[in-house]
């Protein structure tokens, strides 16, 4: 999208505001498919949690993805954008024994990451198909809080508790359909990460029933010009030689299966904010837009870089910014940026805003979260209202 199309849609549906480009996600979805295609059986499920809107989810359908959920609410959006239940795959941590039961009996394909549960659920209903979430202790992803593989994380059921889980699978007679891992975010390491495939494919010998290996997520996109990502295109020629000969040591068919958000949505995501006000301090020029890390908390949360570029004034003079949010408290998304020179009532595009942005927006300062527009056939239509007044007083009680 060019800055021109994004101002239009600043001024036709105001700012703060989410913009997804739907062709982006599709390329990038045929990117992914396309470094796969000399796999038999491959299956991408969407992380869901990336971004959720459900306008977004029927696009993902029409693409011809499944997805991949972490929480019943999340299984159950899916169903009301209308996927199958064998479509959706429930990948939780930490819930609770009743609400994986829940979505067993929605019928969707269910992962389970721990010890207590697959036996307490092996045990009360043996019949269902279960994939197990393994844990390959496998270091990937640059960041601590993204990177949940490594010895210390509290996803997955760590390898060496094989012994364990084989004994749970044999006493109870319970069906295991599939194994996974996701070994975290921003994995640039092709090595690593088939090591860590390496690892899954020992674990599969031990089970004679299953039908998918999962391979997770993490590929890491880039976040400006020249900035490094994941070759998806030589990770695929690497995998897929490994995963089909892996098939014919298995000796039954296997699907191969991914689940990434931030590679199909990050991209596709522009965020949309007017300048308020510049102020010239004695150390920086400051400039503050119509929103804050109530609306995009990425920077704060953990140090992500967005690109910011001022669409009001793409091929003006450069110079360097503080760009900072209304927030009462620290809210800073960049430092220090050399950004096109800015005015008060300029419009600034933040880039890679599909993943993790609007999903992770709050009410915070008491902030109406901003309306979203999906950019597809060279039109922007709304597929979702900003907040008013009314969402913010609903479900409080007042005192008579
Ligand atoms: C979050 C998550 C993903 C998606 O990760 P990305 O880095 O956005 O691709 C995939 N699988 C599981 C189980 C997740 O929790």
């Amino acid at each position: 999208m060019n800055a021109k199309e994004l101002v239009a849609l600043a001024e036709e549906f105001g700012c703060p505001l989410y913009v997804y480009d739907a062709a982006k996600i599709e390329s990038q979805y045929l990117r992914l498919t396309a470094a796969f295609s000399k796999v038999e059986r491959v299956r991408i499920n969407y992380a869901v949690k990336a971004l959720s809107n459900v306008a977004i989810l029927q696009l993902i359908k029409k693409i011809g993805a499944n997805i991949d959920t972490v929480s019943i609410q999340e299984v159950q959006l899916g169903l009301h954008a209308g996927f199958q239940p064998h479509q959706i795959i429930y990948t939780p941590n930490g819930v609770s024994f009743e609400e994986i039961e829940a979505a067993a009996m929605l019928g969707v394909q269910i992962n389970i990451d721990n010890l207590s549960i697959l036996e307490h659920f092996g045990t009360k209903h043996p019949k269902v198909p279960v994939c197990i979430r393994i844990n390959p202790h496998v270091m990937a992803g640059g960041n601590t809080n993204i990177s949940v593989g490594h010895i210390d994380s509290k996803f997955g059921i760590s390898i060496h508790q094989m012994p364990h889980i084989l004994r749970i699978v044999e006493n109870t007679g319970m069906h295991i359909n599939g194994i996974h891992m996701h070994t975290g975010s921003d994995i640039l390491d092709i090595e690593v990460f088939l090591y860590a495939a390496e690892i899954l494919f020992e674990a599969a010998h031990h089970f004679k029933t299953l039908d998918f290996l999962d391979f997770g997520s993490g590929f890491k996109v880039p976040y400006h010009k020249g900035d490094i990502e994941t070759n998806i295109e030589e990770f695929g020629k690497k995998l897929t030689k490994r995963f089909n000969s892996f098939e014919k040591e298995y000796g039954k068919p296997l699907t191969l299966a991914f689940e990434p958000g931030k590679f199909l949505v990050s991209e596709a995501g522009f965020f949309l904010a007017k300048v308020n006000v510049v102020k010239q301090t004695t150390s920086t020029v400051f400039a503050s837009i119509d929103s804050g890390f109530n609306h995009l908390i990425r920077p704060m949360l953990y140090g992500s870089q967005h690109f910011i570029e001022n669409i009001s004034n793409p091929k003006g003079k450069e110079r360097f910014y503080s760009v900072v949010g209304y927030i009462c408290e620290t809210d800073t998304f960049a430092n220090n940026r050399r950004i096109s020179e800015i005015k008060e009532g300029d419009i600034l595009c933040f880039r890679n805003a599909g993943a993790y942005c609007y999903e992770m927006s709050s009410n915070y300062n008491s902030r109406y979260k901003p309306a979203e527009v999906l950019w597809i056939d060279g039109k922007g239509i709304l597929i979702r209202q900003r907040e008013t007044f009314e969402d913010l007083l609903k479900n409080q009680i007042a005192l008579d």
